[in-house]
């Protein structure tokens, strides 16, 4: 039995606004969080009692939130980092991160993977649905398994030989038969923390075959469907071009769609398609540092709460970010809508729950994490709300705000999934570790010979230069 008792922490349930602990406590057995509260603490003093061992953390003035949750992430990029700053997103595909993907190995893969998670794990971050690559996603879950964090992922789709670089295609056959060796592979691995997602890229790189067979068989396997759509107006313009429909139309018409669909970045979305979501129950992930960075747009938050869609949050791919930190991702997230709807479009405690309970639940993971209540694993995130520069915190109530707008990464004590230290500030945990500069730069130096060499070919996306 693994018991662990966090106490006197200012517990943030995020159950609702006011599910405020002041020296809260809780008590989890196995990664399972058994009691809270007072309960918590009998439980424990039971324990001690009968001479059972028990991790206990002093959490005096720190504060403990369920650990974030972020619905778009692209592991495979973490290497790419820190690529060219000032382009549109179907030019930067095709000429950065197209072409780095595909210089993957099974190796810089496995490096790359490792990188991202580690500083997923050092933000806080403790669930992730991760849009994989179309090579070598075993690496990946290789990767998430050894790292400890809960992560969902897939081979991305790609198989329009007239809109892919060669290099980065697969025929729809040998697409939808690899997604089904991962599937049998990983899903529902490591404890169940591993899981399986069918990532059609978007419908620009798409069949429609390839989407309407990913979305069967998504529902029939109980499975989430992962894309992007409607990131940027010259992608909407090719699908508009290609199948004269709007692009969540689309996708519609073709199964994609509902509950256990998670679209990236939905920015520009008509009328019609906004409806279309709502009645779906389809969820967003919004990725507002990288919206900011490729230009791509304003996604418009507060009307589709105010429709009842749900809205999550991610960093996508570190080289359009360049961080996977959801601190910058909520300060981004509550600071656009300032400006697009209004000082009060957005409150803090809104992005926060974006952040944690409506990212486990897009991810069809309501009942196991994204808020502190017993019965939920014990995926959590302590926070030292005097580390850094957020003091002072005392003009306010409650902790949301601080958490927005004034912490970073520099708050995160320690991360933790089903009870395990993922990461820790002050010492090395057991998971989560981040490679060494050393092999990071080798690794990067790699990927760049590869995607420089000759006879490389840059994506035939259907682009003339200033898109
Ligand atoms: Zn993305």
């Amino acid at each position: 039995m693994r018991a662990l008792l966090i106490e006197n922490a200012l517990v943030a349930g995020m159950r609702s606004a006011d599910d405020l602990h002041p020296a809260g406590a809780v008590w989890a057995v196995d990664g399972v969080i058994q009691a809270l509260g007072r309960e918590a603490r009998s439980a424990a003093a039971n324990a001690f009692s009968r001479g059972e061992a028990v991790e206990t953390v002093d959490a005096e003035g720190l504060w403990l939130f369920p650990g974030f949750v972020q619905t778009h992430i692209h592991l495979c990029q973490t290497l790419l980092r820190n690529g060219p700053d000032d382009l549109q997103l179907l030019p930067w595909l095709r000429t950065h991160v197209w072409p780095g993907e595909a210089a993957h190995d099974e190796e810089t893969l496995f490096l790359s993977a490792r990188l991202g998670l580690a500083e997923l794990a050092a933000g806080g971050t403790t669930a992730i649905l991760d849009m994989g690559t179309v090579r070598h996603t075993d690496a990946i879950f290789r990767a998430a398994e050894a790292s400890g964090l809960r992560v969902t992922s897939g081979n991305a789709l790609m198989d329009d030989p007239s809109t892919n670089p060669p290099e980065l295609f697969a025929e729809t056959e040998d697409a939808l038969a690899e997604g089904e060796r991962l599937l049998a592979r990983w899903h529902g691995g490591a404890g169940g923390r591993l899981r399986f997602a069918w990532c059609p890229r978007f419908a620009v790189s798409c069949t429609d075959r390839i989407l309407r067979e990913a979305a069967s068989r998504a529902r029939a396997q109980g499975v989430l469907v992962h894309t992007h759509a409607s990131e940027n107006h010259d992608e909407i313009d090719l699908v508009k071009a290609r199948s004269g429909r709007a692009n969540i139309e689309h996708l519609r018409d073709l199964g994609i769609g509902g509950p256990t669909t998670v679209l990236a970045h939905v920015i520009h979305t008509n009328e019609a398609e906004r409806r279309l979501l709502a009645a779906d129950g389809t969820a967003v992930a919004h990725c507002p540092s990288s919206n900011l960075k490729l230009a791509s747009g304003i996604c418009p938050v507060p009307d589709y709460l105010s429709r009842g869609i749900r809205v999550t949050l991610g960093a996508d791919g570190a080289p359009c970010n360049d961080r996977l930190d959801p601190f910058s991702e909520m300060r981004h997230a509550a600071l656009l809508q300032k400006i697009a709807a209004g000082p009060a479009a957005l409150t803090a405690w809104q992005v926060v729950r974006m952040a944690t309970a409506e990212g486990a639940a897009a991810l069809g993971l309501g009942d196991v994490c994204g808020t502190i209540e017993v019965g939920k694993r014990a995926d959590l995130v302590l926070l030292d709300p005097s580390s850094g520069f957020a003091r002072p915190v005392s003009w306010r109530d409650d902790p949301y705000g601080p958490v927005v707008f004034s912490f970073d990464r520099g708050n995160v004590v320690e991360t933790r999934v089903d009870g395990e230290v993922v990461f820790h500030r002050d010492r090395r945990p057991a998971r989560a570790l981040a490679p060494t500069a050393g092999e990071i730069e080798a690794a990067a130096g790699r990927l760049r010979e590869r995607k420089t060499g000759t006879g490389r070919r840059e994506a035939a996306l259907p682009l003339e230069e200033g898109t």
